[in-house]
């Protein structure tokens, strides 16, 4: 006879359905203790097996006193559920080793992204400070810029270069908004000053010949900005121009205002054309009658 049969907790033969982990800590850091007892011995089991004897009683032994009994072979299903319990203690054992050693990892690739963090923020201080103070819907590049410096800690020196001039433009921008005034009277003319040329483009109208080339404009003369748009070639960007000009119009572009200037009137010209000197010089002077072929 069986001795768990001999114990009164059922007629043999027995059947293992199921191992279950009971376990016991009175606060986190205790030692973890059994939360169970065994059914057939009273000692305190962790791991409860259920064992089912063939008159439908149910009871938990701990698997020691399997062994002990009739061993392993006399419980249907014991080896499986022992083997399958085994299987999870180990896995549960691997993935908390894993999770430890990411955590340790990520702690390290913190500390590590903090200290380049640092050190762009002290290297790039104005930078790193316009960066953060962005709004998430502000200038798309430098968004992404900014999410970089978060992401890496710095900068390749490309993205430091283009991120800086980015935040240089956006401030005179911001700048330009809030204190461009509008100069002068339109329909009259402006006394002579000088002008710094931000941008120029030119654009060839060949619907003419020979062909016209029409340049714009940006000036600046302090905050104030001003546009020309016309046949006159101001100078190249970078550079400034001394001249008197017209006022055409005031208008205001993206929150911006800006006088419009026209018909400049230039002390030193700018390299003349051929067919300005042609027009502006008096009969004979500065022709080069060879290549005319009016000779
Ligand atoms: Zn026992």
């Amino acid at each position: 006879m069986h001795p768990f049969e001999k114990a009164g907790l059922g007629v043999a033969p027995f059947r293992c359905v199921g191992v279950y982990k009971n376990a016991y800590q009175a606060c986190p850091g205790a030692p973890i203790q059994p939360g169970g007892s065994c059914d057939f011995c009273g000692t305190g089991i962790m791991y409860e097996y259920k064992i089912l004897s063939s008159d439908g009683k149910g009871f938990k032994v701990g698997c020691d006193c399997v062994m002990r009994t009739g061993g392993e072979g006399a419980v249907a299903g014991m080896r499986t559920e022992r083997l399958k319990m085994e299987r999870d203690v180990r896995r549960a054992r691997r993935d908390a080793k894993y999770a430890e050693r990411r955590a340790t990892h990520e702690q390290g690739r913190i500390a590590a992204l903090e200290g380049r963090r640092a050190a762009f923020v002290a290297a790039e201080p104005a930078l790193a400070a316009a960066l953060e103070a962005l709004p998430d819907n502000g200038n798309e590049f430098l968004v992404k810029m900014r999410d970089a410096v978060r992401h890496w800690g710095s900068l390749t020196e490309g993205q430091l270069k283009a991120a800086k001039s980015c935040v240089a433009r956006d401030a005179s921008r911001e700048a330009e908004k809030a204190n461009s005034v509008h100069v002068g009277t339109v329909g009259k003319r402006l006394p002579e000053a000088e002008y710094s040329i931000v941008r120029h483009t030119e654009r060839i109208d060949d619907r003419y010949w020979p062909a016209r080339t029409s340049h714009w404009f940006l000036l600046k003369q302090g905050d104030n900005v001003f546009v020309y748009r016309g046949s006159s070639n101001l100078g190249a960007e970078g550079e400034t121009v001394r001249a008197v000009f017209g006022v055409k119009d005031h208008t205001e572009y993206q929150g911006t205002r800006q006088t419009v200037l026209q018909r400049p009137t230039f002390r030193k010209e700018p390299e003349p054309k051929a067919d300005d000197v042609k027009r502006a010089a008096p009969y004979g002077a500065g022709r080069d009658l060879s290549m005319t072929g009016e000779c």
